[in-house]
């Protein structure tokens, strides 16, 4: 095969697998918001053959020679393609180390665990998981010796899911954010103004609240004609295809707080899937998707908690929330409504905490994660210490597995290392929102009802780029030097002194 014709077969086998995820992402999209119950068992069967089909070109031996001249002639490819190659040979690469029958033996394994572990959540019995788990992580070990046997387990876990991301940064940032904000939290539990929070469950109607979570989402620039917003139990974004983002929400009508926070927290996502599809330097190519899991949730993180949050955007967007909900907030002021958005409290639940608390949360959870790959814990001492480490970090002690160590999916899931990119994107967007400060006037903005400044900035510094730039490499070029926690603790500990008047 000469370089032209690699070129062909590699736009070829790229255009078929943008087919199988458009319709792989179709009917996931489906499965989680209208697929009535008794269908779902037969969908996941034909999904799951549609994404086999999709891994096979992805790793098979069409592809793998195809990739093989073109990474011969690099340097005659334009940069985008040349990085879609250096992407997709990476991932050959791992497939390739791993044999058919373990892949196969795991699959199923996690299948069974999951389903295992829903019941046993609703049981609230770690000890019928605990088996399953044990033999997760014998698994997960057993990869990661295959695919990096450069790597110690937890850093090929952690490089899963936020490449290049090594256990002693972690360490070095889990220490600053626990000794910040462990005092700041007791401190607000003792002298913190009390937060009012009566009108938070009395009743928003679901259609009232869907109008607002489309206003809120147009004002953060989501373009609703390149996407739609629908229900779920989680709410979710995905690029469906070019010109196509979804999001989910959930509305409570007895609560209004909840979807505020995860519709813009969506929309956070849905325009860096929207502005990378649109990019005039990856747009409809393979590196028109979010660079890592990291930097993606910086995205949803930055428009939720730091605008969607903020004290400035509640005294500009209150009134107009007051509208829809006249009877509701009639004796509600915007400080009462922007207290009670942000209000932090020490809780079991690591999806309903709070901007504050919610990094102590993940510190446990990547705490346990060392444990596991250290492999010298019983797996039935699990729930005592991560009960412990609530109680030390957060200062609650859950009172059963539910409430504990069985509440997220991930460890059934063979998740490992996906948890510490939730509060890695908490630190890349405060370290983002620092350097905007020095050219975007974000109170101004926000005062001007066009967020269109802000939105630009994320767009050309971040979105644009899609896949081409790493994070480690977006956040050098964006801000000049690596990751600092020190931007996300200060951000936090200025918050929350001015909100509970410390
Ligand atoms: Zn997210």
């Amino acid at each position: 095969m000469n370089l032209q014709q690699a070129q062909n077969k590699f736009k070829e086998l790229n255009e078929k697998l943008r087919s199988y995820a458009y319709v792989g992402s179709i009917a996931s999209f489906d499965m989680s918001t209208q697929a009535p119950a008794k269908g779902k068992a037969a969908a996941a069967k034909n999904l799951s053959l549609i994404s086999a089909e999709a891994f096979s070109i992805r790793t098979g031996e069409e592809m793998k020679n195809t990739l093989e001249v073109l990474c011969e002639n690099k340097d005659k490819l334009d940069e985008v393609t040349a990085k879609e190659v250096e992407l997709l040979s990476e991932e050959l690469e791992k497939s390739r180390k791993i044999p058919k029958e373990l892949f196969r033996e795991y699959r199923e394994h996690i299948s069974i665990s999951g389903n295992v572990w829903q019941e046993a959540k609703e049981k609230s019995d770690f000890a019928m998981f605990a088996p399953y788990l044990e033999k997760t992580i014998d698994y997960k070990k057993q990869l990661a010796a295959i695919t990096k046997p450069e790597m110690t387990i937890l850093d090929a876990w952690l490089d899963d899911f936020e490449p290049e991301t090594k256990t002693e940064e972690l360490d070095a940032f889990f220490s600053v954010v626990r000794e910040k904000t462990v005092p700041l939290l007791a401190k607000i539990q003792k002298e913190g103004k009390p937060v009012r929070e009566d009108f938070v469950s009395r009743h928003y109607p679901k259609e009232i609240q869907r109008q607002v979570a489309h206003k809120l989402l147009e004002m953060f620039k989501f373009d609703l004609n390149a996407g739609l917003l629908a229900e779920s139990a989680h709410p979710f974004a995905t690029t469906i295809t070019h010109g196509d983002v979804r999001l989910t929400t959930k509305f409570h009508e007895d609560n209004i707080l909840a979807a505020i926070g995860s519709t813009i927290h969506e929309g956070g996502h849905g325009i860096y899937n929207q502005n990378a599809q649109l990019s005039p330097i990856v747009g409809n190519t393979g590196l028109a998707f979010g660079t890592s899991s990291a930097i993606h949730e910086s995205q949803s993180r930055f428009c939720e908690n730091m605008i969607g949050m903020s004290e400035t955007f509640w005294q500009y967007f209150y009134p107009t929330l007051q509208e829809y909900f006249k009877e509701q907030l009639s004796d509600v002021s915007a400080d009462e409504f922007h207290r009670a958005l942000n209000v932090t409290k020490p809780s079991f639940i690591r999806i309903e905490a709070d901007e504050l608390t919610y990094n102590l949360h993940i510190m446990v959870r990547f705490e346990v994660e060392k444990l596991l790959a250290e492999g010298n814990v019983p797996i039935n001492e699990l729930p005592k210490i991560w009960n412990d480490k609530y109680t030390e970090y957060l200062g609650v002690t859950p009172p059963n597995d539910k409430l504990g160590i069985l509440q997220d999916i991930h460890f059934s899931a063979g998740l490992f290392g996906y948890f510490p990119t939730y509060s890695l994107g908490n630190a890349y967007a405060a370290q983002m929102l620092h350097v905007m400060k020095k050219t975007v006037d974000i109170d101004a903005t926000i005062k001007s009802r066009d967020l269109a400044p802000i939105v630009s900035w994320l767009n050309e510094n971040v979105h644009k780029y899609g896949r081409l730039k790493k994070a480690k490499e977006l956040i050098m070029d964006i801000s000049g030097e690596p990751l600092n926690p020190k931007y996300l603790t200060d951000y936090l500990e200025q918050k929350f002194t001015k909100l509970y008047f410390l």
